[in-house]
């Protein structure tokens, strides 16, 4: 609907409304200036409005603007009423206006000119009607007052309910029906009310007299009064009912907002249990990443490396096409980082190692580190064993590629066991043992990478079993130790032994030291072993040293593991040994191998210091084996340099392969040490050692190693060492040539 239209609407009532009342003041001007018409519009302007009564909550009014109106038709005609509708509704809107009722746009002229307007269609209709019912027009009767009144008050209650209704539907497009029904009827009631106060009001005036109008004024002023007062009260209970219903609404709006309050509060205490909620969900995700997690890695742990494996065992005893293999990986002297550098650099290597092996691997492989500097990996869809050895290799050599941290420079090696999947397995326990098992012979070998196999594990048994055998060896009396001659190869006199151990196993026979040795060493077994051997060795020599004049220089020479030099322990130990037998310090040598003593040089250094201070020979083991670093070795206080026997050996009867042999001995004479040869086998071997300038050696050619009381016969029968014609072995029955055949060299 066009938004205009009510104001078109209204413009058109104004514009129609003026025009009537225009129209109806000309054409009865003259009427209009009469004094009792005056007086009746005076009442109408000033008295009316405030006497019409308003009942509270319904549209009711009870006004008397239509009784004058009527009253005006009544003793004037339609024009003046017309006139009277016009200045009637003027003057009711400015009193409303001023009472506070709110209005509208151009209220007082369209309620006017709307009053006007019905005010003419009542006397149109009402002209009509008379002339078609034959009305009296000088109404005498009261039949003739009653029909004029209806017609009027009709027609007055149809043509204003119809403009009304028709407003309100252009302005809210309410149905005219129901504006009809819901507004305009109740004030039907005023129309005929004021219809009949007309009436009445019409007869007093016209057929009564003077005391009969003031009877009648008075009563009806009264009827007026007490109505008025009822409606007076009648709206004061109204009053009080709106105002209980007011206080009702305002408690339920307290209560309202009571509500509204708790259900904030609730919703906030529901939002804090949310966020409770989620920071428990969190910490409980928190809580299962670390149950499965490496804290210092974040690579999967042991748990859930378990995990992984209990599946893949079972998957492929469903489906043995599914194979996987699994690394043990360990990183090799990783104790030396963390004793040198410090844990914090510990960590980091560790943190390093974990996303080298991460970037090498695929999406479906797991890495996983399982202990201390301990990893492993699965490794998924790999058909043989081959390729699973391939990315071990891979790894092996992507590894070692030097890092800087914290200035530095360090390099890393691991070594790695490999298990394939096999369908004994049904644990991963299982499967984690043999990859370990296989990564232990990696290491001993110094291989790298191993694969594990039955014999490993078998190899693997052994060890255990020795290792457990080896802690009892020592109160079951099954070690001992053999003493091997080192003579002067210039003379041929006896310098000293070098003490060897033995492990005589109750069941097994005697066991070589290359065996249980590393086994010694790996389980810690070694430290303890050694004291023992200390304390052997130095009363042996003190025994033998006391023997003749000849033996009181003798000294002997005890092999020192790397074990035992990287504890504080060494020195106390020697200290103890050397006390307990009575040995002067200098009778006694240590004996560490190169690769030893070369592991954590600055260590050595500082410990062989010690061990000079306490006046204790030194002796630089198979040297030629370890990649002697030459600085280190200029640094470290050794007092004989020992050749490997290799080197000895590779040298063929016409003195072939010597070159090695040569360079070697003039090293250790530029760096003033003594230097010995192992493992002299022949005569041609020793005849250039002795060329060579080579101060002392041993070997088989001399003697083998010999059991205590062996030894110490050789101590007594004072042999001479030199010359040998082609005897292998020290035979005590052979004549000494010591006096006879001393051969020049
Ligand atoms: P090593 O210290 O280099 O000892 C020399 C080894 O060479 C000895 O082997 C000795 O019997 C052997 N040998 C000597 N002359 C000859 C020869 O002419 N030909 C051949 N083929 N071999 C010869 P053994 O006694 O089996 O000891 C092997 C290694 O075990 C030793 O090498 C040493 O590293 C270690 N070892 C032996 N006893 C002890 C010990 O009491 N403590 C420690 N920590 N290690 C020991
Ligand atoms: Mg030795
Ligand atoms: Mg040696």
């Amino acid at each position: 609907m066009n938004k205009n239209l009510p104001s078109y609407y209204k413009a058109a009532v104004i514009i129609v409304g003026i025009i009537c009342f225009g129209v109806a003041l000309l054409v009865n001007s003259t009427q209009a200036l009469r004094w009792e018409y005056l007086v009746l519009l005076a009442f109408a302007v000033l008295v009316a409005p405030r006497l019409s009564l308003t009942i509270s909550r319904s549209n009711l009014i009870l006004s008397f603007s239509d009784s004058i109106v009527f009253l005006t038709f009544l003793m004037y005609g339609g024009e003046l009423a017309i006139v009277t509708a016009f200045v009637e509704a003027v003057a009711n809107c400015i009193y409303l206006k001023r009472r506070g009722v709110e209005s509208a746009r151009w209220f007082i002229l369209f309620n006017a000119s709307l009053a006007s307007i019905v005010a003419a269609v009542s006397f149109g209709v009402f002209t009509l009607v008379s002339s078609v019912l034959g009305l009296d027009p000088a109404r005498t009767t009261t039949r003739s007052i009653v029909t004029t009144l209806g017609v009027l008050s009709l027609t007055q209650f149809l043509a204003s309910s119809t403009f009304t209704s028709l407003y309100q539907y252009l302005r809210t497009a309410t149905s005219v029906w129901e504006t009809w029904k819901k507004r305009c009827l109740s004030i039907s009631l005023t129309q005929f009310t004021g219809a009949g106060l007309a009436g009445i009001s019409y007869k007093l005036i016209n057929y009564a007299d003077p005391v009969m109008i003031v009877v009648a004024s008075v009563g009806l002023g009264f009827i007026y009064m007490s109505y008025r007062q009822s409606i007076g009260e009648v709206n004061d209970a109204i009053g009080q009912v709106e105002d209980a219903e007011r206080e009702k609404a305002e408690t339920e709006r307290e209560r309202r907002v009571e509500a509204e309050r708790h259900a904030g509060q609730l919703t906030r205490s529901l939002q804090k249990e949310e966020m409770t909620n989620a920071a428990l969900r969190k910490s409980e995700q928190d809580f299962q990443y670390a149950a499965l997690h490496d804290s210092l890695t974040n690579l999967a742990n042991r748990k859930q490396l378990g995990d992984i494996l209990r599946k893949l065992i079972k998957d492929y005893k469903g489906n043995p096409a599914i194979s996987f293999h699994v690394l043990f990986l360990d990183i090799r002297r990783f104790k030396n980082i963390n004793d040198s550098l410090g844990h914090t650099i510990g960590d980091k290597v560790l943190m390093i190692a974990a996303k080298r092996f991460v970037r090498m691997l695929t999406e479906v492989d797991h890495v996983a580190r399982i202990g201390g500097d301990e990893f492993a990996i699965i490794l998924r869809n790999l058909s043989t064993v081959g390729k699973a050895q391939k990315v071990a290799r891979r790894i092996f050599r992507s590894i070692s590629q030097p890092f800087s941290l914290s200035g530095n420079r360090i390099s890393i090696t691991v070594n790695i066991g490999i298990a394939p999947c096999d369908a004994e397995y049904n644990t991963p326990e299982e499967i984690l043992r043999d990859a370990d098992i296989a990564m232990h012979y990696a290491r001993e070998k110094d291989r790298g990478v191993a694969v594990f196999s039955k014999d490993l594990r078998e190899r693997f048994l052994e060890r255990a079993r020795f290792e457990m055998d080896l802690r009892h060896a020592i109160e079951r009396n099954e070690l001992s130790m053999h003493y091997q001659p080192i003579v002067s190869l210039q003379d041929g006199h006896l310098i000293g032994f070098e003490a060897l151990l033995r492990w005589h196993h109750s069941e097994v026979g005697l066991i070589p030291p290359v065996k249980f040795i590393p086994i010694a060493e790996d389980s810690g077994l070694i430290t303890p072993i050694s004291v023992w051997i200390l304390g052997e060795t130095c009363s042996q020599l003190a025994k033998w040293q006391k023997i003749s004049a000849a033996s009181k220089d003798l000294i002997v020479s005890v092999n020192i593991s790397g074990r035992h030099l990287e504890t504080n322990e060494l020195v106390d130990d020697i200290e103890l040994a050397l006390e307990n037998s009575g040995l002067d310090a200098d009778s006694l040598k240590l004996e560490f191998t190169e690769s030893v003593a070369m592991e954590n040089a600055e260590h050595t250094i500082n410990i062989l210091h010690q061990l000079k201070k306490i006046g204790v020979q030194l002796s630089i083991d198979d040297f030629g084996t370890g990649y002697s670093s030459l600085s280190y070795l200029h640094r470290l206080p050794f007092d004989t340099l020992k050749i490997d026997r290799s080197f000895v050996n590779a040298v063929g009867e016409n003195g072939e392969n010597s070159e090695v042999l040569q360079t070697i001995i003039s090293l250790a004479k530029n760096l003033k040490m003594r230097v010995i040869a192992e493992g002299i086998e022949t005569v041609e071997q020793l005849n250039l050692l002795r060329n060579l300038g080579c101060d002392y050696g041993q070997g088989y050619l001399i003697s083998k190693p010999k059991p205590v009381r062996e030894a110490e016969r050789m101590i007594y029968e004072r042999p001479n060492w030199l010359p040998f014609d082609g005897i292998e072995d020290y035979d005590p029955s052979r004549p000494s040539s010591v006096d006879a055949n001393l051969p020049v060299f």
